[in-house]
């Protein structure tokens, strides 16, 4: 991903409207790209300070930096967690197929045995 895809999704990402694809790909770079951290944590504070002002939560916690560190630590949980879920859906449905694949041979040969 360049810089330029990462900063067009920071909106996106405070908003938590990235599927799981775009998200991980977002948080490697942010990972790897200060700039685009920066430019991350700049909205995330604004964003964050407006929220505060609005429900008044003056007393709340206002490390914002520590802040964004958990929003980050949560979805990168979030993206792990659907990879898998993914993963475990695979296996299973590998499990029924092949399930399925060796009844479907007992039963032909069964039937052979019939004939
Ligand atoms: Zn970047």
């Amino acid at each position: 991903m360049d810089c330029r895809t990462a900063e067009g999704m920071v909106s996106r990402y405070l908003n938590h409207t990235l599927n799981t694809e775009e998200l991980e790909a977002f948080l490697d770079h942010v990972n790897g790209c200060s700039s685009c951290y920066e430019e991350l944590e700049t909205y995330f504070i604004v964003q964050e300070a407006m929220q505060k002002l609005d429900t008044a939560d003056r007393e709340g916690n206002l490390d914002f930096k520590n802040l964004l560190e958990e929003d980050l630590e949560r979805s990168r949980r979030h993206v792990q967690r659907r990879k898998l879920f993914r993963f475990l859906a695979a296996v299973l449905i590998c499990l029924v197929a092949g399930a399925l694949l060796i009844l479907l041979i007992y039963v032909v040969m069964e039937i052979k045995e019939f004939l």
